[in-house]
């Protein structure tokens, strides 16, 4: 399964020529970091490490991680390492974790983010001219505008529709014969349901490109037989430039891969912070080697997820392949002792026949003792039983299901709000 590809000779290097290149990149950024950013500066001083320190693939682990509150601490430019006058556009993150963090970028910053997205475009089969409607919205939040580099880049036909107002959407989607849509993933089930309103289908449309959010397999399938389109899963995050930035899956659909040239990836046990065997579960940690106004080092992203392969594709890229995200460490939740994340709900939610990919998970507390409710929109056949019988099979324990009519649940514009917290006592 030999594919077209954006940038060929950079996508199928061998895997010696890339861990060359990212060593050489490596030890420039850290010296490049320390010369223009006096927080690295500090932060190296204090690890005792200098770029001279930077050899071989392991020695990464001298320099120090950073994470979500070190860039929220040097808020609004603290980690930027080039003059201001150089700084051409700036994006935030969605804050669905905290206060949000800004990102700058230079020319060449917006070059780079634009190269990797349209390497993922391209890898996802779309041609020059093909028609991609554009549904994050066009703002702040990196989603829009990095698709819309990202499909300038490969020669796309740009529908920048942006949120919201989704029958308008699918009208000119038939309008223009829309063949790629974009977004988040829980927008791409809004677009599902709209049709399923109209009893209308979108025959153009052929592939998905969607992100920024956890899709477990079953919601994956939904996504492909409901909008017929083969849906892939695209990956990056404010931090690291934007959406795309990192990378997405091939039609093999064997794992995510992460761009290579462009970064470093590591995964972590999340509590020895110990560098983990290809396969095992961790945190993913990346460090951006050709990023010019904020490159971050050793980024603690707080995704799970495992490496699947550093072997080459059978699309022919080389590039490490890494699985779904899983979830986020923040997102972990505990009742009654035992641990899940919300998309192992939502993967059993899927599996009962009527249940709709629209959903919320409420944790209620009275008195410090938390309680899970289970929020579904469903056909009228299924009841709150049936849910509750399957979730427990499925999890080994019993949240209180709750069914509502298709479209009863609310929805937000961007990321979807899947896990509600509700104080009961007061
Ligand atoms: P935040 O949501 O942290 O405010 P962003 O808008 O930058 O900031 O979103 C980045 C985060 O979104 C990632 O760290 C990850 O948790 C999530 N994300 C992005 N793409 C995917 C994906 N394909 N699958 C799962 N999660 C994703
Ligand atoms: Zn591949």
């Amino acid at each position: 399964m030999k594919q077209r590809m954006h940038q060929p000779e950079l996508e199928t290097m061998s895997r010696d020529e890339l861990t060359d290149l990212q060593m050489r990149r490596l030890q420039h950024l850290v010296r490049y970091a320390m010369k223009n950013n006096r927080l690295h500066r500090e932060r190296f001083k204090k690890a005792g490490v200098s770029p001279e320190d930077i050899r071989i693939p392991a020695d990464i682990l001298r320099l120090p991680a950073m994470n979500k509150e070190d860039l929220r601490l040097a808020y609004p430019h603290g980690f930027n390492c080039v003059d201001l006058s150089e700084i051409r556009e700036m994006h935030m993150s969605s804050g669905s974790t905290g206060s949000p963090i800004a990102m700058l970028y230079t020319e060449g910053d917006l070059r780079q983010w634009a190269e990797c997205m349209a390497r993922c475009y391209v890898m996802a089969g779309c041609e020059p001219g093909d028609p991609i409607q554009i549904t994050p919205s066009f703002g702040l939040f990196n989603g829009g505008f990095g698709m819309y580099h990202g499909a300038r880049a490969a020669g796309l036909f740009v529908i920048p529709t942006g949120a919201g107002n989704t029958a308008r959407q699918i009208r000119l989607a038939r309008d223009f014969g829309t063949r790629i849509l974009t977004g988040v993933v829980s927008y791409g089930i809004r677009v599902l349901e709209e049709l399923k309103k109209e009893k209308s289908e979108l025959p153009e449309l052929t592939i998905g490109v969607f992100g920024a959010e956890t899709f477990s397999e079953s919601m994956k399938k939904n996504l492909e037989n409901g909008l017929g389109l083969e849906a892939f899963n695209i990956y990056g995050m404010t931090e690291t430039g934007g959406v795309g930035t990192l990378g997405q899956d091939c039609p093999d659909h064997s794992g995510i891969h992460v761009w290579e040239d462009h970064y470093i990836v590591e995964v972590l046990d999340r509590e020895t912070r110990e560098p983990l065997p290809d396969g095992e579960e961790g945190e993913i940690h990346i460090t951006a080697l050709t990023r010019e106004a904020i490159p971050v080092i050793r980024f603690r992203t707080g995704d799970l997820a495992r490496v699947v392969s550093r072997q080459t594709c059978p699309c022919g890229r080389t590039h490490i392949r890494i699985s779904p995200i899983t979830g986020r460490v923040d997102d972990m939740l505990i009742i009654k002792g035992i641990n899940f994340f919300p998309t192992q709900v939502e993967q059993a939610l899927m599996e009962i026949p009527g249940v709709h990919p629209n959903y919320q998970i409420i944790i209620e507390e009275t008195h410090g003792v938390k309680d899970v409710r289970v929020h579904v929109e469903a056909e009228p056949t299924v009841t709150g039983f049936t849910v509750e019988k399957h979730l427990k099979e499925r999890l080994g324990f019993s949240p209180k299901g709750d069914v509502f009519l298709p479209g009863a649940l609310p929805r937000q514009e961007g990321k979807a709000v899947r896990v509600v917290y509700r104080k009961m006592d007061d």
